[in-house]
């Protein structure tokens, strides 16, 4: 059975983990810019990494089968410096016209602060002006509800309707403000900590199947870009049906990828 791995650092994961995907039935992810795993100290940095990601991944992931899409931002862990995330703004809508680039993100909130949610503000500006999707990052710290809130009220008052924006990294305690709010909402499965594959499974049986994808996040730290598919073991071992698991790891994010038109699954 195919699946999709809508949130995937691929960056900084190797040709075997393409290779292993692919035969786990991965045919198409989603990239989001984000941290690398070091601050950037120039807006070149930015725009090598946004060549990166709209030209070098998506060769990488074809000769594996796999369709590479992307998103494109100055992410909320390097976002403390307002001037120098406005210069990287300015470069992003060079690519905002390729192929595969779905819209902004992952943008957010990390620590919750003032500079952040101004950068953040800057990107649903961006997103309005060029009509782009967005996908949110938020906190993993002990503020997630209070982040997630703020990123919700936000991106009301910038005036994007919700079901064009993807609330990531949603656990037990923030899924279901975001559901009711009429966002779509992403489950980052981690090996260990945070939303394991049997979490997610037990919020799916909570909060149904509507609007929720689910996602590894993998990406230069511990993590498993085979999260997807293991989730999906997980539901088979609950005896779910396959229409479901089929709706939650594909039929999902093509629903909602597909409205920015740039998705493509054929790899
Ligand atoms: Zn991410």
């Amino acid at each position: 059975m195919k699946y999709i791995d809508p949130h995937i650092h691929m960056v900084s994961r190797t040709t075997d983990d393409y290779r292993r995907m692919a035969q786990a039935g991965c045919v198409a992810i989603t990239e989001p810019a984000f941290w690398a795993g070091f601050d950037r100290c120039s807006v070149e940095g930015f725009r090598d990494y946004f060549r990166q990601l709209t030209v070098v991944e998506p060769a990488r992931a074809a000769q594996y089968g796999i369709a590479h899409h992307t998103w494109l931002c100055i992410n909320p862990k390097e976002a403390e410096d307002v001037g120098f995330a406005r210069e990287v703004l300015s470069i992003i809508p060079e690519f905002l016209d390729a192929p595969t680039v779905l819209g902004i993100g992952e943008i957010g909130l990390n620590k919750n602060s003032r500079n952040e949610l101004e950068v953040f503000a800057l990107h649903l500006e961006l997103a309005v002006q060029r009509n782009q999707m967005v996908l949110v990052h938020t906190p993993h710290l002990e503020d997630k509800r209070k982040g997630t809130l703020l990123i919700m009220d936000a991106v009301e008052n910038a005036g994007l309707t919700p079901d064009r924006v993807l609330i990531d990294h949603v656990e037990e305690h923030t899924v279901g403000d975001v559901l009711d709010r009429g966002f779509w909402a992403g489950m980052t499965l981690y090996p260990d900590t945070k939303c394991t594959p049997q979490r997610a499974v037990d919020i799916l049986e909570r909060w149904g199947t509507d609007r929720i994808w689910l996602n590894s996040a993998g990406d230069w730290g511990d993590s498993d870009p085979l999260a997807v598919p293991k989730a999906r073991m997980e539901m088979r071992r609950r005896r779910h049906p396959e229409a479901m698991i089929e709706q939650v790891t594909f039929g999902n994010p093509i629903a909602f990828l597909s409205r920015s038109g740039h998705f493509r699954i054929d790899g």
